[in-house]
């Protein structure tokens, strides 16, 4: 280990926490090859956090060759049971270490501590545990042919596989990906994001004292277009999982056709339209769509930014809605009472304001918010855009930050229409107390997921993903264990 990777970090709180920030190749804390390392920002104070071991391609070669031969030697030879073992062993370890796992959330995403705690690390910790339980359950099938033949399926490990993941949930995402690749007995080279290494580096240290073999699990942080890129293109991966920007995942798709062919699952955009039919129950529904759209800062795949309220209850659902916005707090993440933090970068910052200034150009109406929070991080107002219709960009693009549109409509037609009426399918919801209604709706709606009278809730035994340019495959449940497994066939002669 190279002592100086190791960081000693001085939180707002005046506590000290330590995170070692080497490349994590084969269970030890490395520098990269070419000795780079670059810099994370915290969000709050736009102030450099510390440097990180930085990968570029030839650290990614270094991880696939250690994932490769941990696969092939050791890990492709554990029985489930002792994959699942070591998989409890590293929920204990984060459950045991949630307090600073949540601070490095706050402190390199700017999510609110008592959130981070609260959510992220309650559905990192359960997804590994439910993965940990589906580690001895992986099975193949005895399939009747003929008398004098026996045929049977097993579902095998791919090998190496490569998971790149976003910022906006770092460990969340960590273990969506870590969770069913590992249970299927798949080695692994994850590259966090370069704006929240991070957590997952700190995960790092608790993956070597719950006992993985060397080079089952690499950690390499790096930029997407170095790292990232190494990691679809290259050859000895069979599989990369991607969750992000649907422009990333389409590169990613080109990389792997381009190169070996490798298994792609997608997890990417959205712009979720979320259905408030006038039988609601009003308060229950400002409620959840305040959530389905302000949760994580808007920085949520699945944010429901397109409200469509129906016309006879719509000036009353914006007032409340408004006057709910108000009552929340935006401020510093390590404050026990904010809901809101600063958003992740100056780029996403700024990307989210130009859409602000497109929705005021294209005619809709600013009710409330549209401008920086304070003077220091990168704070955005609360925004609620009315007078809106679908031509106008801030009701087809994603803008990934805390605005969201209300629209009005007449009929429940017209409502499914218009809901479809995006490139995306992630998510859909819908707000009646007429349970017919809410079945047909359901049903209606284009979307890998429909929330009816909630938003926002994603169990790890449910499956989650998007239709249309939202994505390939789905994550959670016993569905992403399909994305992690090759079926052999196995056809034997009994006539001999
Ligand atoms: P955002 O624009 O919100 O940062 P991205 O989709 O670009 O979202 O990033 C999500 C993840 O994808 C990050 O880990 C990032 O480094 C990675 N990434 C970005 N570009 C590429 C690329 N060309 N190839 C592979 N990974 C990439």
């Amino acid at each position: 280990m190279t002592d100086s990777l190791v960081q000693k970090l001085t939180l707002p709180t005046g506590k000290t926490i330590e995170v070692n920030t080497g490349l994590f190749i084969n269970n030890e804390f490395v520098e990269s090859v070419e000795g780079k390392r670059f810099e994370t920002i915290n969000p709050a104070t736009e102030k450099v956090i510390c440097k990180v071991a930085e990968a570029t391609a030839k650290d990614i070669d270094r991880a696939v060759d250690a994932a490769t031969e941990a696969f092939e030697k050791v890990w492709r030879h554990f029985d489930g049971k002792e994959r699942g073992r070591l998989l409890y062993e590293l929920a204990e370890l984060i459950e045991s270490n949630k307090e600073e796992l949540a601070e490095f959330e706050a402190l390199d995403n700017g999510k609110a501590y008592t959130i981070a705690l609260s959510q992220d690390l309650a559905a990192c910790i359960d997804t590994i545990r439910y993965y940990a339980g589906w580690a001895d359950k992986i099975h193949g099938k005895v399939i009747e042919t003929s008398h004098d033949r026996f045929c049977y399926t097993r579902h095998e490990p791919i090998g190496v596989v490569g998971q790149i993941i976003p910022w906006n949930y770092p460990l969340v995402m960590l273990a969506w990906k870590l969770g069913p690749a590992l249970a299927c007995g798949n080695t692994v080279v994850l590259k966090p994001a370069e704006q929240t290494p991070l957590s997952a580096l700190k995960v790092a240290s608790l993956i070597k004292i719950a006992g993985f073999p060397p080079g089952v699990i690499n950690i390499v942080p790096g930029f997407g277009s170095t790292a990232g890129a190494a990691i679809a293109r290259h050859m000895k991966i069979g599989k990369v999982a991607f969750t992000g920007s649907t422009a990333t995942g389409r590169r990613i798709l080109k990389d792997a056709a381009e190169t070996n062919l490798k298994k792609v699952t997608l997890e990417l955009g959205g712009k979720s339209p979320n259905i408030i039919l006038e039988d609601a129950d009003l308060d229950q529904a400002v409620k959840w769509a305040y959530y389905g759209i302000y949760t994580n800062h808007g920085q949520c795949c699945c944010a429901g930014s397109r409200v469509y309220v129906q016309d006879s209850i719509y000036d009353k659902f914006v007032q409340k809605y408004k006057e709910f916005a108000q009552s929340m707090k935006i401020g510093d993440p390590f404050n026990h009472d904010t809901f809101q933090g600063p958003q992740i970068s100056k780029t996403q910052f700024d990307r989210i304001m130009s859409y602000i200034e497109t929705g005021k150009k294209e005619g809709a109406t600013c009710f409330m918010g549209g401008k920086r929070h304070g003077d220091q991080g990168y704070y955005i107002e609360q925004t609620i855009f009315t007078d809106v219709n679908e031509n106008m960009k801030i009701m087809q693009e994603e803008i990934f930050g805390p605005v969201v549109a209300i629209a009005k409509f007449k009929t429940v037609e017209e409502a499914i229409e218009k809901g479809n009426l995006t490139r995306y399918g992630l998510a859909a919801a819908i707000f009646t107390k007429d349970v017919t209604r809410a079945f047909k709706l359901s049903n209606a709606l284009k979307a890998g997921t429909v929330w009816v009278n909630c938003y926002n809730i994603v169990d790890s035994n449910t499956p989650f993903g998007g239709y249309k340019e939202s994505g390939h495959g789905r994550e959670n449940g016993k569905y992403a264990l399909e994305n992690y497994t090759e079926v052999k066939t196995v056809q034997v002669n009994l006539d001999v």
